[in-house]
């Protein structure tokens, strides 16, 4: 016998009984994030996590409140009401994107049915769904018929896999002790190149970074200067990393030329196009992209510039037998009488085993949309932030870095005569800026990030939301440079830079 109890909590299985039950609830979650989208007349409430943390501590997890509406009534106080909201136009800040409405259809879709995309006997058509989008990728970045490739939860993954892969080769070949291997990356490149090493044990001095240039690219002669030296003292160059959209500039390596090293030098060339991969499905800018198709493997983010939905990345290979280095059999999940009978599986390809069926995203997206559509949205944000440049640079209030040639804006407040007083003006601008990206983040009237160049603190704004207007950038910047000069004027001598002392607030 199961006891009432038990009978409850059935009902919360979603099944043939309770299939009305579940459309009702979606509709009425659907409902509130709609209403909340609509509603939103800022990216962020500005909320501290001090005011948030008791709001969320305050919830007793062990007293269920055995309703839907409830449920959501709640989560609008913890959750919805303070959530940043990339679809607002002023925010700026990272590379999030606005979603588009057929890639919420997919996620739905994928989350109800849950497939798995592991193995055939647990996903059918969504192994095949898989392999079509990856085929298609392939295809757009111009690999050959032998490419390959499968779906990760991100850059960071999809750069691990490619190095893994990379180690394995250059270890059968080279047949090198690890700490004698090295990754070569320009400055610019992401931060996931050094992890990876660390995570592929790889020695303290594996990932060396070479110059870029003044537009923030890898220089081709430092490149081979690097080579040069490594093949002089023994090391193997296991891979070089080429960045199409670096994440602070969106600068793209010369790719012809790297490629054209690494050719010479039998390096691995795998490029990271988590950014720059916007560019496939651009019919104005593909060219930017050129020479991606002579690298070994690809990292595209398609929740960063396909304005998907988080996760949704891949990692692309132009030999797919590599792919067999990260291959495990397992015998209850992929023996290999089901290779020889043909039967399709992914686990094969991929570091993780059970695994989301994100492709289910893109693929309702191109059914949708088509691939020209999702270029234009990418185009008119990359046209956008060269107007935004334009319109900075002109701006005698600030000093900007680079023309990126793709959608960000790194720039800076520049106090008036800070430059007189020396190094205490230059940490005035530093304390300035700082001070003003937390205090328009803490308004909520727009979200921007920071980085920080030749040692010194940067705003940038990153575009993805084709409805961020010129005027929102003007509005915006005059809001950063509002923040700074009050800092300036009212908050720095209370700090002590009058007496050119300096103390961080
Ligand atoms: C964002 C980014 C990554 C990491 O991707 P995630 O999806 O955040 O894991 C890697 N490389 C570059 C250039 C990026 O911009």
């Amino acid at each position: 016998m199961t006891s009432p109890h038990a009978g409850a909590a059935r009902s919360y299985l979603l099944n043939d009984r309770t299939a009305e039950g579940y459309r009702r609830a979606m509709t009425s979650a659907t409902e509130r994030v709609a209403d909340r989208i609509r509603r939103a007349d800022r990216p962020f409430s500005g909320v501290a996590p001090e005011r948030l943390a008791p709001e969320i501590a305050a919830v007793d997890l062990e007293r269920p409140l055995h309703d839907h509406a409830a449920a959501l009534d709640e989560l609008e106080r913890v959750y919805l009401r303070d959530a940043v909201y990339f679809h607002h136009p002023r925010y700026l800040a990272h590379l999030n994107c606005p979603v588009v409405i057929p890639a919420l259809l997919g996620e739905a879709v994928l989350s109800a049915v849950n497939s798995s995309l592991d193995t055939w006997d647990q996903s059918a058509g969504g192994t095949l769904i898989e392999r079509r989008l990856i085929e298609w990728t392939a295809g757009r970045i111009g690999f050959g018929p032998a490419a390959d490739g499968v779906f990760t939860s991100g850059g960071t993954q999809s750069n691990l896999h490619a190095l893994l892969l990379a180690r394995e080769e250059a270890q059968a070949i080279a047949g090198a002790a690890p700490s004698r291997l090295r990754v070569i990356t320009s400055a610019a490149g992401h931060f996931s190149v050094r992890r990876a090493a660390n995570l592929l044990g790889l020695g303290p001095d594996a990932v060396v970074t070479v110059e870029t240039d003044d537009e923030q690219r890898m220089r081709p002669d430092a490149l081979a200067r690097e080579l040069d030296r490594c093949r002089r003292a023994g090391l193997v160059v296991m891979a070089v990393v080429a960045t199409a959209g670096t994440t602070d500039f969106g600068s793209i390596d010369p790719l012809p030329e790297i490629a054209d090293l690494c050719a010479q030098a039998g390096a691995w060339l795998h490029v990271d196009a988590a950014y720059g991969c916007g560019l496939l499905v651009s019919r104005r800018r593909r060219h930017l992209l050129d020479g991606v198709e002579r690298a070994d493997s690809v990292t595209v983010d398609f929740h960063k510039s396909f304005f998907q939905p988080v996760s949704s990345s891949a990692l692309l290979v132009r030999d797919g037998a590599v792919l067999r280095h990260a291959a495990h059999h397992a015998d209850y999940l992929n023996p290999r009488r089901m290779a020889e009978r043909g039967i399709p599986n992914q686990v094969d390809k991929s570091l993780q085993t059970t695994r989301r069926f994100d492709a289910l995203k893109l693929w309702l997206t191109l059914r949708v949309m088509g691939p020209d559509a999702v270029g234009e949205l990418f185009d008119e944000v990359v046209d956008r932030a060269a107007a935004s440049y334009a319109l900075a640079a002109a701006d005698p209030r600030f000093e900007v870095v680079t023309r990126s040639p793709l959608s960000t804006l790194v720039f800076r407040y520049l106090p008036p005569d800070h430059l007189e007083h020396g190094d205490p003006g230059r940490e005035l601008a530093d304390d300035a800026n700082l001070y003003a990206r937390e205090a328009l983040a803490a308004s909520g009237e727009a979200v921007v990030a920071g980085t920080t160049v030749d040692g010194r603190h940067y705003l940038k704004f990153t575009l993805l939301n084709p409805e961020t207007t010129l005027d929102d950038v003007a509005h915006v910047l005059d809001l950063l440079a509002g923040h700074a000069q009050r800092y300036v004027d009212d908050l720095a001598p209370l700090a002590g830079h009058a007496e050119a002392t300096h103390v961080h607030a």
